[in-house]
């Protein structure tokens, strides 16, 4: 597992605090964004690394190993640690913009909390500071509970830098028909927007997200955002509770909502909520595929792109592998001793940190 916390040590911030790490001044020169944002290593020794931030010594202490140059960290006042908001060498790079949610999903990964910890200005430096044409997710909670900061950073970001993208998970409660001028200002191809939609019967999606109207709510708002032309990645945790209702769900995706960029059927995540309903929840596909089967089959046929998020490649069969792409971020995944040797590992995204075999895949055996 990758920590995305590095120690410092104290260094006198009032205000959380954007930097960017340099291994040589000279390296972001190219670069609009660079100067007084960034902090210029001077000295390096045994994990230590010393940086120079406008004549202030930075300290960062970090494994041997461990590529710094040109990550974003987040300085807050009085801690030890600072957060890796841009991890430059990777693709994985995630803003948790708040653990606030209005619903209560079974399987959520992340149970929402009260406090809310607003850092949109530090967000946006952020982004100023990322690597030419990054792919940045923001997560919570549900970040569309601050739809009015999340538009204004939206709007602010295309304008400092037009060539980041963005992936953008929310529960799809809160869009509105006015909303489709702001959405097309930002640029709706440098959004994506990932919302969970987890059956076709409106009780079913409203038990399994804790919040009766969900389903009907939500629908509206995919048709507002399909009136704007947004790009959306419809999500399906694939469970016990919604497993055979699959082919129903696929059939009205087909129909309703054929507009979608993608529908990904999802893995559960063993952690959260998740690991407390795993006994209940955790549908194992790698012994019981068949629902799968029908529903990708039928989406497929309508010319709608399906994908397979979070699953083991062995656990899938053969003629569905190719939907099932790496996608557990680097920092969060793992592999088991019995991976050694599997011809498929290369393609293969592996497991949570957090997956505990004897509770998971029966069916899933090297390649
Ligand atoms: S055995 Fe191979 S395909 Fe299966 S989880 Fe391990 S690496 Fe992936």
């Amino acid at each position: 597992m990758i920590d995305l916390r590095l120690k410092i040590e104290p260094f006198p911030a009032v205000e959380p605090l954007v930097v960017r790490l340099r291994y040589d001044a000279a390296s972001g020169e190219d670069d609009a964004a660079s100067g007084e944002d960034d902090a210029v290593l001077v000295d390096r020794d045994a994990g230590r690394c010393e940086f120079d931030y406008n004549g202030f010594s930075l300290v960062v202490h970090a494994p041997d190993g461990i590529d710094l140059d040109g990550d974003v960290i987040m300085v807050l006042p009085g801690q030890g640690s600072a957060h890796r908001l841009v991890r430059a060498a990777s693709p994985h790079n995630t803003f948790l913009v708040t653990e606030q949610c209005d619903q209560l999903c079974v399987m959520c990964s992340q149970p929402p909390k009260k406090h809310h910890a607003d850092l949109f200005p530090q967000f946006l430096k952020a982004v100023e500071l990322a690597p030419n044409r990054a792919y940045i997710g923001l997560s919570g909670g549900e970040p569309m509970l601050h739809r009015e900061k999340m538009f204004a950073f939206l709007e602010a970001a295309a304008v400092v830098r037009p060539d980041v993208r963005f992936h953008i998970l929310t529960n799809g409660q809160h869009f509105e028909e006015a909303d489709a001028e702001r959405l097309t200002g930002i640029g709706v191809e440098r959004v994506l927007w990932g919302i969970p939609l987890y059956a076709r019967s409106p009780e079913l999606h409203d038990q399994i997200v804790g919040k009766p109207g969900a389903f009907e709510r939500l629908q509206r708002s995919l048709s507002n955002l399909m009136l704007a032309g947004a790009s959306v990645e419809l999500r399906t945790v694939v469970m016990r509770q919604n497993f055979a209702e699959l082919p129903a769900l696929s059939n009205y995706i087909c129909n309703r909502l054929p507009f979608i960029s993608v529908w990904a059927l999802m893995q559960m995540e063993r952690i959260g909520f998740g690991r407390m309903n795993w006994a209940s929840s955790f549908m194992d596909t790698s012994s019981d595929f068949s629902a799968l089967r029908s529903a990708i089959n039928m989406v497929c046929a309508s010319g709608i792109e399906a994908a397979l998020y979070n699953f083991p490649l062995c656990s899938v069969p053969q003629p569905y592998r190719h939907l099932a792409p790496s996608t557990i971020s680097d920092w969060k995944r793992k592999y088991l001793g019995s991976c050694e040797g599997c011809s498929s590992r290369e393609a293969c995204g592996g497991f949570f940190e957090w997956y505990k075999h004897d509770e998971g895949f029966r069916g899933i055996s090297p390649l």
